[in-house]
């Protein structure tokens, strides 16, 4: 990111001098990295430790739990700095940033909230399970189930694509409750960790085109039994709660637009660079026009990117339909996603062809690039649901999605 894109964003010295450390460390121990992880598709423990170390995991935890109380654009500029060198270790500051750890800290009561605040501040990256085999975008029809029994909750079911799931210990998991009269109460949110909760298991790994040093798993619920104290309750009860654990989603949104963000800037700057140094027709073919506005085009889509993108990390408290909350707004949020995520898989075509034949060579990291961007517009919402986020609000209505009208 060039400095005049500083002074439009008016960033702090702080910030600045955050997304400085977060470069170095980016560029010095991270980027060397990157091509192995994507090989070998383990999981980057070392990486882990360096973003631990530096103090880029839990920046958002408040300073009564902890932690240094960053704002999430703070951890939007740690985030985009990680992701233009590998996108991995992007995804893996959002979750330890503004993932599941949002909702918690938002919503829990104060023991979850240090709980929780202690393991991200380790260094855990807790994983958020909502997606099953037969509930993708239409999450509310979910099967998992939690049967009250006395003060305890019995859960079973099967969840599917759970970023993370078998690396994280701690596991936020969405499921439809049921009293101990078999009443269905709606949908809620439940804490686990793997290794001490029994009934909590992992299940087959996704074999994944991209963004493959973090496992994509399936999670098993069988028997899982918890007490009162890890039922992460919603500000409106059961009923609506399903609204506020959603609602909470938007700051890994903002965080994974912010992942597509920076694996584009890195492509974009590889190509720029090798535009200069590349000739043919015995000129760089920075000369010629046609890669010219190619490059200018890039640009443009980046910026437009980052400003939406930033935009809605702001957005925390500032809905455009008036509401204040904790999270960035879902429209705004949404936006940012559909834009950034649509662009930034342009842009790392684009500079992929900038390099001819070498970008699609796999010593290239362009070609792995590619591969991991493909992923944003699915991902946390894919992009036609979240036209549908952003249609809801311009027209100020719930937008019918079954045959029968709404999803309940
Ligand atoms: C790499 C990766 C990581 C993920 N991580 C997690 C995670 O950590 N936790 C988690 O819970 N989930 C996770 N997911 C799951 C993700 O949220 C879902 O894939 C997503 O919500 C879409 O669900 P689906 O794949 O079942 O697609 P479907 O819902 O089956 O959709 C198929 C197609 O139909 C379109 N479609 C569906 N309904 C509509 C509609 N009403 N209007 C217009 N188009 C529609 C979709 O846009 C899509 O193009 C992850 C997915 C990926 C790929």
């Amino acid at each position: 990111m060039t400095e005049e894109t500083t002074n439009h964003w008016a960033l702090t010295r702080d910030q600045r001098d955050l997304r400085a450390r977060a470069r170095a460390l980016a560029e010095e121990v991270i980027a060397p990295r990157a091509a192995e992880v994507d090989r070998t598709e383990k999981y980057p423990w070392e990486n882990v430790a360096a973003l631990q170390e530096n103090g880029f995991t839990g920046m958002t935890v408040p300073a009564e739990l902890g932690g240094p109380g960053h704002s999430f654009l703070d951890a939007v500029l740690v985030v985009e700095e990680m992701a233009k060198v590998c996108g991995v270790t992007g995804r893996i500051a959002v979750e330890a940033n503004m993932g599941a750890i949002s909702a918690i800290l938002a919503y829990g009561t104060d023991q979850q909230r240090r709980m929780a605040a202690d393991f991200v501040l380790a260094g855990d990256k807790p994983a958020i399970c909502i997606t099953e085999p037969d509930a993708g975008s239409s999450a509310s029809m979910m099967t998992t189930r939690a049967d009250k029994r006395g003060d305890r909750y019995v859960l079973n079911g099967k969840k599917h694509w759970i970023t993370g799931a078998s690396v994280s210990r701690l596991h936020l998991i969405f499921a439809r409750v049921f009293d101990d009269d078999g009443t269905e109460l709606g949908i809620g949110g439940f804490l686990a960790i793997r290794d001490e909760t029994p009934g909590l298991s992992f299940g087959r790994r996704e074999p994944t085109m991209g963004l493959r040093g973090i496992p994509e798993m399936e999670v098993l619920f069988e028997d899982m039994e918890v007490g009162q104290e890890m039922v992460v309750m919603p500000p409106s009860g059961w009923r609506r709660g399903f609204g506020d654990l959603m609602n909470a989603y938007n700051s890994q949104r903002v965080g994974a637009g912010t992942v597509a963000l920076g694996l584009a800037t890195g492509a974009y700057e590889l190509a720029l660079d090798f535009s200069k140094k590349r000739e043919q027709f015995g000129r760089p073919i920075a000369e010629f026009q046609g890669l010219q506005w190619m490059l200018a085009d890039m640009s443009v889509k980046l910026e437009a990117a980052r400003s939406l993108t930033y935009r809605a990390a702001c957005s925390r408290g500032v809905g455009t339909d008036g509401t204040t909350g904790p999270f960035p707004d879902p429209a705004m949020a949404a936006q940012a996603k559909i834009f950034t995520a649509e662009a930034s898989i342009e842009v790392v075509n684009q500079a992929l062809q900038t390099f001819g034949a070498a970008g699609y060579s796999r010593r290239n990291p362009l070609e792995r690039m590619y591969r991991d961007v493909r992923m944003f517009t699915i991902g946390g919402g894919t992009a036609q649901i979240l036209r549908t986020v952003v249609a809801t609000r311009i027209l100020d209505r719930k937008l019918p999605q079954t045959r029968d009208g709404y999803v309940t």
